[in-house]
Parts: structure tokens; C-alpha cells; sequence
């Protein structure tokens, strides 16, 4: 699990073994940049990480253990960089003004319908009423998919057939939402269109037609670089307020939440570690951290 960034810190240390030079801390910082593209936090915030870093360790005194000193250093800039981007508390938004929309935004595959299950089943376990409405009118098999968690979770879904224009399948769900005093309406959207740009510009309607209060990026952690592109052209076209990071459970590298609150300035609201509808909570930073932290060396 997350082995990119555990490699990171381990082969950091291993370069500062003994009593470091600053030329030996600036190749230990290179040999970092490089471990964390490996970890898959996208180049450009790589780098940043490391201009970070390098600004924090130029303000102490090079003394002690240098593994140690980097990896505070590293410790610190990590925490920072999820502490600074504008909390957003999802429980609060949906008692402000019920029925709260809930939109799910993202490309095919990520855990998008999955991501609209599991939240509905929290919703409904801390005592919210939650609506379903099927907006993937495109890709086969979606709306059964979708019918099928409903089923499972004992819950109301709205649905127009494959081929309905997904912003009235929004809008429609937002209103039977309003009329029957649901807390919630939870709304799962195309991953893939015909063009990538369409894709957007449906979004886009979406957002128009039916206002949703609340709009959640949803990011596959095994993305790679690629979660740079999608987060960013996702955010431009629905200013999104916050992130869904799922597939924790798998090989992912872990870097991409790294890369996801730098690139975007959103924070990441829920963690998807698994296929159950309870490998799903609230995201914390010491997720990832703490698994760095077990190779924190001398530790
Ligand atoms: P969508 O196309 O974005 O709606 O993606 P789906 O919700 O259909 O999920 C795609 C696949 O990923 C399915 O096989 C899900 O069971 C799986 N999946 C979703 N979230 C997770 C997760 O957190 N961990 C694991 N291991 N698999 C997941």
C-alpha cells in the first residue's frame, strides 16, 4: 500500500546517512524530487515540494541526524500543504438548506457510481434522508448500476432511460427532492462522451440547469500523472468544492493527494478504501502520512 512515497522517505535516508554537507542534502533533495514522480505526485508539484522543503531546511541549523531533519522537513510541508486549502464540511451544508444536491463529477472507471453508494449509505447511517438520481444517461449499464445500489440500500431513484438529457434528470431529482423533504439528493454523472470537451460542456449544463449546492471531484489514487489534467480541466469547468479520493485500498502510490490539494487549492472530503459500502470515510491527511511515518527513519 502506498509503497511510492514509503520508497521516497526510505531512500532519502538512506542518502543522508551520517553527517550531510549542503551539497549532500541538495542531491538527497534531487534523489527525493525523483522517488516522488515515482510516487505519482505530478512534475510540477514535485518540484514545488522540493523548493519547499529546500526553503524550510535553509532556515535550520544542519545539525543532528540529516534523515531525520528531512523528514521533518518533508513532515512538515505535507501537512501544510492539506491544512491550507479551505476546509468544507459536507454534514453542515446538507442541514443549511435541504435538499442538499450532491453532484459526482469524473471520468469513467474512477468509483464515480460506486462513490454515490457509499455516500448515500454514510448519509443514511447518521440519519439523512438521501435520493438517488441516475444522470449517466450514456454509458450502458449505468442506470441498472446505480438502480442496484438503490435497491440495496433501501433507497428512492430517479431515473429518465438511457439518452434523457442528464441536466433534466438532475433538475427533476432536485425537485421531487424539494416536494417529498428529502436532507439529500445524491446525483451520478457521465465519465465519457463522445469528445472530452462535450463531456464539460454537459457538466457544465448540469451545473446550470439544476444548482447543485455541492459538486465532488472524484479521483481514482492509481490515476498517475493524469489526475493533474483531470483535476485541473475538471475544476476550470465546474469549480468543484471539494474531492473524493478513492481506490485507497490498492497499489496506489499515494502521491496523487499530494498533487490533487496543491494543484486544485480543494480539499479531499471522503476516502474510498475498498468495495464495501463502509470502506468510505471522511479523508484524512495521516492516512497517507502515517503510512510514510512507518518508515520514518529511527523510528
Ligand atoms: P465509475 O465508472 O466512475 O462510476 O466507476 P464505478 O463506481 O463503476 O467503479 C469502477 C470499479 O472500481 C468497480 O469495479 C468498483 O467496484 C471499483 N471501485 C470503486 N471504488 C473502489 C475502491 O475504493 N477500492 C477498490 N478496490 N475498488 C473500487
Amino acid at each position: 500500500m502506498l509503497e511510492g512515497l514509503k520508497r521516497a522517505v526510505q531512500r532519502l535516508a538512506d542518502a543522508l546517512s551520517g553527517r550531510p554537507s549542503w551539497a549532500d542534502i541538495e542531491r538527497a533533495l534531487e534523489e527525493f524530487r525523483l522517488a516522488l514522480l515515482q510516487a505519482d505526485v505530478a512534475y510540477d508539484v514535485a518540484g514545488e515540494v522540493v523548493e519547499g522543503m529546500r526553503a524550510q531546511l535553509k532556515q535550520r541549523e544542519a545539525k543532528g541526524d540529516a534523515a531525520e531533519l528531512v523528514w521533518s522537513a518533508f513532515q512538515e510541508y505535507f501537512n501544510r500543504a492539506f491544512s491550507s486549502v479551505p476546509s468544507f464540511d459536507l454534514m453542515q451544508e446538507i442541514e443549511r438548506s435541504p435538499p442538499c444536491a450532491i453532484l459526482f463529477l469524473g471520468v469513467n472507471g474512477v468509483g464515480k457510481t460506486s462513490a454515490v453508494a457509499k455516500l448515500a449509505h454514510y448519509l443514511k447511517a447518521r440519519g439523512k434522508s438521501v435520493l438517488l438520481a441516475a444522470a449517466d444517461t450514456h454509458r450502458p449499464g449505468a442506470i441498472e448500476q446505480l438502480a442496484e445500489h438503490a435497491a440495496r440500500l433501501g433507497l428512492r431513484m430517479i431515473s429518465q432511460g438511457y439518452n434523457a438529457d442528464p441536466a433534466a434528470v438532475a433538475r427533476d431529482a432536485v425537485e421531487h427532492a424539494r416536494a417529498k423533504g428529502y436532507a439529500a439528493v445524491l446525483i451520478d454523472t457521465a465519465g465519457r462522451l463522445q469528445t472530452y470537451r462535450g463531456l464539460m460542456e454537459e457538466m457544465a449544463k448540469i451545473i446550470r440547469v439544476a444548482r447543485p449546492q455541492v459538486k465532488l471531484f472524484v479521483c481514482d489514487a492509481l490515476t498517475g500523472n493524469d489526475a493533474l489534467r483531470q483535476a485541473q480541466d475538471f475544476l476550470r469547468y465546474t469549480d468543484y468544492n471539494g474531492i473524493v479520493l478513492t481506490k485507497l485500498d490498492s497499489d496506489a502510490k499515494g502521491g496523487v493527494a499530494l498533487t490533487l490539494v496543491k494543484a486544485t487549492g480543494r480539499p479531499i472530503l471522503f476516502a474510498s478504501l475498498g468495495q464495501r459500502y463502509e470502506d468510505f470515510r471522511p479523508f484524512e491527511p495521516s492516512l497517507i502520512l502515517e503510512r510514510l511515518a512507518e518508515v520514518k527513519p529511527g523510528a
